[in-house]
């Protein structure tokens, strides 16, 4: 009997954040092959009987290639009746989900992918902030700057700044996307919010602007920055709202705003 594999969000980190479907899925795996990203509290919820494996990045070193990955996806669906990829956030948002729904489909395994909440939006939701407000903004941006891939580069001075920018993987130097957007001619006052470990214990939030994004000390990763007018609120109103400590400390202290 063949398998069907599972292509399954696993949210920001917090377990509650994930859907319901998936946690029904992880309870009755066989195997599931997660990233990384994926936060402790949600592999928990993964059934005692099932095998794991970590094919997931540590310190830029792959534990296995994403061809690697495509193959095991295919291999075990021929054994296995439930087979579980597991992605931090969302599996379609910068997640490599496409070359595996390819190897699939050539394989002809069946398969079904199933949401979860991606980064940007948690990270949203932690600093209070509304990605469309229409007084600021009429689009949002899901984006990274990953210098390895030139060919894709973004032209920034095509974007006008009423988008709400989520950069994904900003890396540890904010310099060179503060650069991109400067030397685009967005507004140095342009506020941005960078927002670590959204929805886990180990969340951080800083406020500042593009002007003095290049000199922030960078918040561990993982981490995205939301750049545009919709970021406005403070450090202060953030605590308010949400009852975080505000530190200035760094290392910092958490949760907080910084
Ligand atoms: N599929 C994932 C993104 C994978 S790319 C999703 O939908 O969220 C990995 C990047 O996602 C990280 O470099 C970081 O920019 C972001 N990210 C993932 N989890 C995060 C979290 N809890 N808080 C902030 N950023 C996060």
């Amino acid at each position: 009997m063949k398998g069907k594999v599972y292509l399954v969000g696993g949210g920001p980190g917090d377990p509650e954040l994930l859907t319901v479907k998936a946690t029904k899925i992880l309870g009755r795996a066989n195997i599931v092959l997660h990233d990384a990203l994926v936060s402790r509290e949600v592999l928990a919820l993964i059934a005692s009987t099932s095998e794991r494996i970590d094919v997931g990045k540590r310190a830029g070193r792959k534990l296995l290639t994403q061809d690697e990955i495509n193959a095991l996806l295919v291999s075990y669906a021929q054994s296995q009746a439930v087979v579980v990829r597991l992605k931090g956030g969302d599996p379609v948002i910068f997640g490599r989900v496409g070359e595996e729904i390819s190897a699939l489909r050539e394989a002809g395994v069946e398969f079904e992918i199933v949401p979860g909440i991606t980064a940007g939006i948690a990270a949203a939701a932690a600093a209070g902030i509304s990605l469309t407000d229409r007084r600021f903004a009429s689009q949002v941006l899901f984006t990274t700057m990953q210098r390895d891939t030139p060919n894709r580069a973004i032209q920034w001075a095509g974007i006008s700044s009423t988008t709400t920018l989520v950069i994904y993987m900003p890396g540890p130097d904010y310099g060179y996307a503060a650069e991109q957007l400067r030397d685009a001619g967005w507004p140095l006052d342009m506020p941005c919010a960078i927002i670590s470990n959204a929805s886990g214990p180990n969340q951080a939030i800083r406020s500042t602007h593009l002007k003095d994004l290049p000199a922030e000390t960078t918040l561990a990763a993982p981490a995205v920055i939301v750049v545009g007018r919709v970021s406005t609120q403070t450090a202060e109103q953030i605590s308010h709202d949400f009852g975080y400590g505000i530190v200035t400390s760094n290392p910092p202290l958490k949760p907080l705003v910084i």
